[in-house]
């Protein structure tokens, strides 16, 4: 008899893989979600993480049957394992994953798991430095306003294998997909994506600028015809990696060209597809900055190549707010305007920040957490025309002394609640409280969203009220 063909290593096909014990890399949210997830579809899973076994104990006391679990290291025993899936924080040249590959286990992405217990669905994935989260919020609001079942998953904090169980036979899948998703991904293929912006940043994990680069083009690697990229015209890197696709490609930019798409005109979104016979107008949501018009014009042509009518994209932009902790408005206080722009957790996204103030030097700006490589002197320039001094907080605290140096007053405050102190001592009513730190926030917060949190609660705390 001729022997069994091996199961494929270039996809994950559930059916042929459901012999093997299953090794589940990291005890985060998408480990366990996808240890979750495959322990229900009938496999034996091993979850494996460094952390000390103390620290895991909790995440273990909710494990199904069929989970086990090590912590403290990762064991001989995941070479025992069929195949392994691994969480997105895991840097790929991580030794776990040397080892696994020696011993010719294939890595599969919590992502492509999912996706592969999912039933027919449309895909369609937002990725790029900065935006995606505003991105994809916005584009789900778009099909939403067409009626669609929407799913809103992946790097926003819902790792799709959580979400397997609810998602129905024709539904919509908008996916926040990182770099860290993309780089494990072997054959992703969604129907439309969207590369918004490529700057500098993860390069750690990654190990260089081509190595990232080379993460995010894998959203549109497998792409035909059938399916379309949507490509910010303006952004070098991103024009660059265009030229690699094979999908239709759809580009929106600051100008019209025989290229674009979409393009901004008088205070409007225009959008032209092929065969069209004159744009469609639309009027933008009601956000602040430029960069947010580039997340509309995403939106819009994401929305238009999966066919949604106008009306419906007009619908949801006029509706749209924004997402918490993106520049947030959080109302005037004691008469200055407080901003939450807590997830600019990166020199761009503050850049991005300041733009959006006039050039009045009317704003306080708390700015520092855990440094990112770099520093901070991308920002003297826009600092010393738009801001009046800057609050430094956190690790971060003396680099961005150093690096700012004579751009602007810098009061070292250590922490938030000192910061926002310090702001409303030396700002004067009319000036704005901004909070854009262009760091991580794990220093002294679990994450942004914890560090926004309590900047609202300071705020709170302060009197006045979010408008
Ligand atoms: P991500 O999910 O990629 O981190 P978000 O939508 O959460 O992006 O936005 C994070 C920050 O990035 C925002 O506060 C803003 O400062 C900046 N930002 C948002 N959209 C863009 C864009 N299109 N280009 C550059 N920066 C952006």
């Amino acid at each position: 008899m001729a022997k069994k063909a091996p199961p494929p290593t270039d996809r994950f096909a559930p059916g042929a893989w459901k012999r093997g014990p299953a090794a589940v890399l990291g005890m985060g949210r998408s480990g366990l979600a996808a240890a979750k997830l495959l322990a229900r579809k009938g496999f034996k899973v091993l979850l494996s993480d460094e952390r000390p076994r103390k620290d895991l104990r909790a995440a273990a006391a909710k494990l199904p049957a069929g989970v086990s679990w090590e912590g403290g290291g990762h064991s001989d025993r995941l070479l025992k394992c069929r195949f392994a899936v691994k969480s997105p924080g895991l840097p790929s040249r991580a030794p776990v994953l040397e080892r696994l590959r020696a011993a010719g286990i294939p890595v599969f992405s919590e992502l492509e798991v999912a996706l592969a217990f999912c039933p027919a669905v449309e895909v369609v994935a937002v990725t790029g430095t900065n935006g995606k989260t505003t991105t994809a919020t916005l584009s789900a609001a778009v099909f939403k306003a067409a009626r669609r079942r929407v799913h809103l998953l992946g790097n926003i904090g819902q790792p799709v294998c959580a979400h397997v169980g609810k998602i129905k036979k024709g539904d919509m899948l908008v996916i926040e997909v990182s770099s860290y998703q993309l780089e494990d991904s072997r054959r992703f293929q969604p129907d439309a994506a969207a590369v918004l912006n490529l700057t500098p940043d993860h390069l750690d994990h990654h190990g260089g600028m081509a190595e990232y680069a080379a993460a995010k083009r894998k959203v549109f690697a497998w792409m035909d015809r059938r399916q379309a990229c949507v490509f910010n015209a303006d952004d070098p890197a991103v024009a660059a990696m265009a030229r690699l696709c094979r999908g239709r490609k759809l580009f929106f930019g600051r100008a019209p060209s025989t290229m674009t798409a979409a393009w901004p005109e008088g205070g409007k979104i225009l959008v032209r597809l092929q065969g069209w016979k004159k744009p469609l107008k639309l009027a933008p949501p009601r956000l602040p900055g430029e960069h947010n018009l580039h997340n509309a014009m995403a939106a819009a042509l994401l929305g238009a190549a999966r066919g949604v009518k106008p009306a419906a994209i007009q619908r949801a932009f006029k509706a749209f707010k924004g997402v918490e902790h993106r520049l947030e408005d959080c109302g005037r206080r004691k008469g200055r305007d407080c901003i939450n722009d807590s997830k600019a957790t990166n020199v761009d996204s503050t850049l991005v920040a300041l733009a959006t103030l006039p050039e009045t030097k009317t704003a306080l700006l708390i700015l520092g957490g855990r440094p990112k490589a770099g520093g901070f002197s991308g920002l003297r320039s826009a600092v010393e025309r738009r801001v009046k001094a800057v609050l430094s907080i956190g690790e971060a605290a003396a680099r961005v002394e150093a690096d700012l140096q004579g751009a602007a007053p810098v009061f070292p405050c250590q922490t938030l609640e000192q910061a926002v102190s310090v702001a409303f001592q030396i700002g004067l009513k009319g000036e704005t409280l901004l909070l854009s730190p262009a760091c991580a926030s794990f220093d002294q917060f679990e994450d942004y969203e914890h560090r926004g949190r309590v900047f609202k609660e300071l705020l709170d705390a302060r009197g006045g009220k979010a408008r």
